[in-house]
């Protein structure tokens, strides 16, 4: 039968792209959500009530377990939405198994806190050689914000020559401190070195070394944060007509003081330490003890607002444009159960699912979503509840 996905992972993304793709049944024809812990699949089938969801337990550090599963359930496509520890065992089974393969994020070592296409760009001849699709960083950032890039190359300039990608979370969760997606993943990310590319080479800064305030759509302004995210890397290999591309997150001061402490404390440490004859990785405690990001939905209000600055070239001339979409947090969970990070990832992950299901974005090798047409995925965006916006000719607010 056509149209079968598995899905790996049952966290708050996981949550959403069960959602999604339990709402597109023409494309979605069976679905196998698979985790660490079955119980949490389970109840996200029952949330949903759709019998087209099965579930299963699966271990996916495990190659051949993987495999096992892959074999037994035969899907066209398997969607990760577990870890970034995971995506290599998942695209080693994908080959072993034959099917076509999908993430959100790029693959990260366990003991190194450092984000590197170059892992899963290894693999690119032997999905070549395989007839296989793999689909890389798939969700809001890294996802969208390639597709945003690509749309404005495809659309509106000659040449990108400075490239800003601002991701803005105003929301309220009520709590003194949570992340929204994985803490642990999270924090990581957060606690590293900052990096951006100027005139051919990295530019590497301390950890929110570089800020300033930024307006957002519908929101305001606030203090956003320069720091190293993955897309980046992908973009100026891509692109290489960009002389700078910079990532910008916003933080509220609380959320920082509450980081302070705890890097301070060593709670966010990878190292194991011994404790009481165990070992244990500080930052994995953390995560057991802080809330769960997937529950954070029920009291969250506010928007995120995510998007492109960009400036380049067309017909000789000077232009700008600010492609985004905003994401509010209760709409988000009166349709999916789940906050706006949860929901303005999953659903990226669902339309790249469709694409490749539809055929539109299959192409033996590994890629990262700016290697694709993006008109059809801005197209579905604008279907499945995250519409974009465009503003053309407009201050940046960027100093270059
Ligand atoms: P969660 O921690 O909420 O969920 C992760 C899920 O993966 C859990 O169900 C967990 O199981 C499962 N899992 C972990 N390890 C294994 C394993 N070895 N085998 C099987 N299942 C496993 O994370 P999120 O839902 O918040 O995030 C999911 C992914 O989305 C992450 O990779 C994150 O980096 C990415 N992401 C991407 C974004 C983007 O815009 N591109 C933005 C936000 C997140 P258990 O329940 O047992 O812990």
């Amino acid at each position: 039968m056509k149209g079968k996905v598995l899905v790996i992972g049952a966290g708050g993304v996981g949550t959403v792209v069960i959602y999604q793709m339990a709402a597109h049944p023409e494309v979605f024809k069976k679905i196998m959500i698979a985790s660490r812990t079955k119980f949490r699949c389970d109840d996200i089938a029952k949330k949903i009530g759709d019998n087209r969801i099965t579930t299963a337990q699966i271990d996916a550090d495990n190659v051949p377990e993987l495999v096992k599963l892959i074999k037994r359930f035969q899907p066209e496509l398997v969607v990760n939405v577990a870890l970034p520890y995971q995506d290599l065992t998942i695209m080693d089974a994908c080959l072993e198994a034959g099917v076509n393969y999908l993430d959100t994020a790029n693959y990260e070592p366990k003991d190194k806190a450092k984000f590197e296409y170059k892992y899963q760009w290894a693999y690119q001849e032997k999905f070549k050689k395989a007839g296989l699709t793999a689909i890389l960083g798939c969700g809001f950032d890294p996802g969208v914000t390639s597709v945003f890039t690509a749309y404005a190359l495809k659309h509106y300039f000659d040449e990108i020559h400075y490239l800003d990608i601002v991701d803005c979370n105003a929301g309220n969760h009520g709590k003194a401190f949570a992340t929204n997606f994985n803490p642990e993943i999270n924090i990581r990310e957060i606690t590293q070195k900052g990096k951006y590319w100027k005139d051919g080479k990295w530019i590497e800064t301390e950890p929110q070394e570089i800020h300033k305030p930024l307006n957002y759509p519908e929101i305001g302004s606030k203090e956003s944060y320069l720091l190293f995210h993955e897309e980046l890397e992908a973009l100026v290999k891509h692109n290489p007509t960009i002389k700078q591309a910079r990532f910008w997150m916003t933080f509220g001061k609380e959320y920082l003081t509450h980081l302070r402490v705890i890097q301070d404390i060593g709670m966010a440490g990878i190292k194991p330490v011994n404790y009481n004859g165990m070992e244990i990785v500080p930052l994995q405690f953390l995560k057991a003890v802080l809330p769960n990001p997937g529950e954070l939905g029920a009291h969250y209000t506010g928007q995120t607002s995510i998007g492109c600055r960009i400036t380049g070239i067309k017909d000789g001339k000077k232009h700008t444009y600010y492609i985004y979409n905003n994401c509010d947090h209760h709409k988000a969970f009166t349709e999916t159960g789940t906050q706006a990070v949860s929901y303005t990832t999953g659903t990226p992950a669902m339309i790249g699912a469709m694409m490749f299901m539809k055929g539109i974005w299959e192409k033996p090798g590994v890629y990262t979503t700016d290697e694709f047409d993006p008109d059809p995925f801005l197209e579905a965006m604008n279907k499945c509840g995250l519409p974009y916006n465009e503003k053309h000719d407009v201050d940046l607010e960027m100093d270059y």
